[in-house]
């Protein structure tokens, strides 16, 4: 690792954070250029820490401990992701022979300076108990591949020299701070700390020295462990499996297939759903086709920091069926095993404990699958992605271990308490799920008005959106608006023609691939021409059927498999039209055709039941864009409208508003309103047609 620290960098920060006292600016400075190396820490891992003097509210010098909120990102840590302690009453502490987790907590909470600063890591203790200004901890890759070993102890000495302490394994709280702080007394001149299975900490007076004395050993157990494996191979090809011959297809069938198998019923009563993230780089995918998968599945977390996001085992597939029941009957008994092998693990250590805890939810996070790689699941984006950089980095550690000695996991028991240790719970995210949580929505015609409404209420809604268009500027401005508003993880765009089937089921492929699969999809991509029969060229008629029916037609077929793979049941929700039931003149083209998709819905309403899908149609009329997004429809029709009535664009909007019974405009978003209805089954319903059109008469659905 390169060492990153310099005195114009370090200028930056104290220029930038001018507001606050500069070793802390400095401390966020070197917080960064750790969190920024994900060799080092991971997803909140790891902390630091600086000592400093300030005045209290009195006037009265006080010595201040900040250090990294729990679970904050060093990567991009801002001051307020530091808590303020006061370190003298921290370090009274050390008098105690135990504190239980609730008084720690408690006495981390009380002895803050600022009431609303974020709770303090929960190695807390151990800086404040260290003399040294600076502290900073990571779990280095390179050290726990030294760490955790059978002679991890004395791999450690051997690659780090006689200037780093090894204590065993201690989980963190005031047990570990007194070890610590014992083994520094003993010997001053120590230059670091390494815990075996956790990690190490290095410390000294300035923001640079701890920093540098990290870069300096990690790099002393690189070198070791390169020299150790150099010429080894790292996995041995099992030779009786082939890769994937359709890697894409693979992928999105086992994707659907994993996600379908693990959805459970939450604790509110609702569905729960993963999202999915795959990881395919080469060395993965090597590692999935060898001898060593299955035993790398069980070889734990290489820091258990890393299990609530990972859970302590992966699943390992070894082939994926051409059939989908023998995937699906392939699947279900690995987590099945899984499953029964976590509950199993957790009467034991409850009852060998003799404690009582409420067990978290069964199922795996990060599966290896045969030729495809890794496949990483979480309630939300988010975690899906962390779980799989944890899973690449535990992977690729585990097998360079092995290759330096004998991997030795840490123990169930000690695991145990770390997952379900209340303080680490914490750092999960347990606020009720929104409504449409852990749903992927797939939207087509992402580029117009009503998309970008629909799309906007479903992310409000929780779900992921992933919106499709041919007209890939339109489609990267609607997105651009929504990532704004609901951050970028929620928010995918996918460009592909409705009216080409082939290509349909290729974007679903890989929209599977992306998010996991589809649970609610909206045919929403239509086009409108306005020509009397008389003068309704035959071709044109052919290209609107093409978009608004057969495009409709197509997506619901291509999403069918993804159903029924996943077999969680869905929704399908149509954007039909006003004009089915109440056509106007020289708008042949547009209501033939949207009767048409209405028709079929309904057909795919009757057909689909079985698999839980319901099939709903909106039927909106008059919807005008905004200044941000327009309709492309009345950027067509609009124009003529506008000249044979004698009106601007606003008398348009004007006259379809009093044109129906509740004289309302009608948004996008409120089609949006009704997509989510439909698509959060609230309503045993299905073949329906809800008008959203302000009142109608002659469009009453009969
Ligand atoms: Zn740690």
């Amino acid at each position: 690792m390169e060492n990153l620290y310099n005195e114009e960098g370090a200028k930056g920060f104290i220029a930038k954070y001018s507001d606050y006292p500069m070793e802390l600016a400095l401390l966020i400075y070197t917080s960064r250029l750790i969190g920024s190396n994900s060799n080092l820490v991971l997803h909140g891992g790891g902390n630091t820490s600086v000592k400093l003097k300030s005045k209290n509210i009195l006037g009265e010098e006080q010595e201040i401990l900040y250090v990294k909120g729990s679970g904050e990102d060093l990567a991009m840590i801002e001051p307020e992701g530091f808590v303020g302690l006061d370190l003298a009453s921290l370090r009274k502490l050390r008098n105690l022979e135990n504190l239980s987790d609730e008084e720690m907590e408690n006495q981390l909470k009380i002895h803050k300076v600022a009431a609303l600063s974020p709770d303090p890591s929960v190695e807390a203790l151990l800086h404040a108990f260290l003399p040294h200004k600076y502290i900073d901890h990571t779990h280095a890759d390179s050290i726990l591949i030294l760490t955790n070993q059978r002679h991890g102890k004395n791999l450690v000495r051997e690659a780090l020299g006689s200037s780093v302490a090894v204590l065993p394994y201690i989980m963190s709280g005031l047990s570990l701070a007194k070890g610590v702080v014992a083994q520094y007394e003993k010997n001053v001149d120590i230059e670091a700390i390494v815990i075996l299975n956790h990690g190490i900490f290095t410390f000294g007076d300035d923001a640079k020295a701890p920093y540098e004395k990290m870069t300096d050993y990690v790099n002393r157990a690189e070198s070791f462990v390169q020299k150790r494996i150099r010429g080894k191979a790292l996995t041995t090809p099992r030779g009786d499996i082939a890769p994937c011959k359709d890697t894409e297809l693979s992928a999105a069938r086992l994707a659907q297939t994993v996600r379908g198998v693990c959805a459970h019923q939450g604790s509110d009563g609702s569905l729960r759903r993963f999202y999915v993230e795959l990881r395919s780089a080469p060395d993965l995918v090597d590692v999935s086709l060898s001898k060593e998968a299955r035993n790398i599945c069980y070889s734990g977390v290489l820091t258990p920091d890393h299990v609530i996001r990972t859970k302590n085992r992966m699943v390992y597939i070894e082939s994926i069926p051409e059939n989908d029941d023998d995937l699906k009957e392939l699947v279900n008994k690995e987590v099945s095993a899984f499953t029964d092998d976590y509950h199993r693990y957790f009467q034991y250590q409850v009852k060998s404990k003799g404690v009582d805890r409420k067990e978290l939810d069964l199922y795996p996070r990060v599966f290896l699958v045969a030729g495809v790689g890794l496949v990483c699941l979480g309630f939300s984006r988010k975690e899906a992605r962390v779980a799989a950089d944890i899973a690449e980095h535990t992977i690729r550690s585990e097998l360079q271990a092995n290759a330096v000695g004998e991997y030795v996991p840490i123990s169930d028991s000690h695991i145990f308490d770390i997952e379900y240790w209340s303080l680490q719970q914490k750092k999960l995210d347990r606020r009720s799920p929104l409504l449409l949580e852990g749903q992927v929505a797939v939207i087509t015609g992402g580029g117009g008005a009503i998309g970008f409404g629909i799309a906007d209420r479903l992310l409000a809604a929780g779900s992921a959106v992933v919106l499709s268009d041919i007209d890939e500027p339109r489609l990267e401005k609607v997105r651009s608006i929504l990532v704004e508003r609901y951050g970028k993880s929620q928010v995918e765009i996918i460009v592909f023609d409705v009216t080409d089937y082939a290509s349909v089921e290729k974007a679903f492929d890989e929209i599977s691939s992306r998010l996991g699969g589809i649970d609610i999809l909206v045919p929403n991509a239509g086009i409108a021409h306005v020509a009397k029969i008389e003068d309704l060229d035959p071709n044109k008629l052919d290209q609107v059927i093409a978009v608004n029916l057969k495009g409709t037609f197509n997506t619901i077929k291509a999403s069918i498999p993804v159903f029924k793979r996943q077999g969680t049941g869905g929704n399908i929700v149509v954007i039909s039209s006003k004009n089915v039931f109440d056509p106007g003149a020289a708008f042949g083209a547009y209501s033939a055709s949207k009767a048409g998709a209405h028709q079929i819905s309904k057909i795919a309403a009757l057909e689909l039941a079985e698999l839980g899908v319901r099939v709903n149609m909106i039927n909106p009329d008059a919807v005008f864009g905004d200044e941000k997004i327009s309709s492309k429809l009345w950027d067509l029709v609009g124009p003529d409208r506008m000249k044979s009535r004698g009106l601007d664009y606003e008398g348009l909007k004007e006259y379809y508003r009093n044109r129906n019974l509740l004289k309302a405009s009608v948004l996008a978003e409120h089609v949006g309103n009704a997509v989510v209805f439909f698509a959060s089954n609230q309503t045993p319903t299905t073949g329906a047609a809800l008008p959203v059109d302000g009142g109608i008469p002659a469009a009453f659905p009969r």
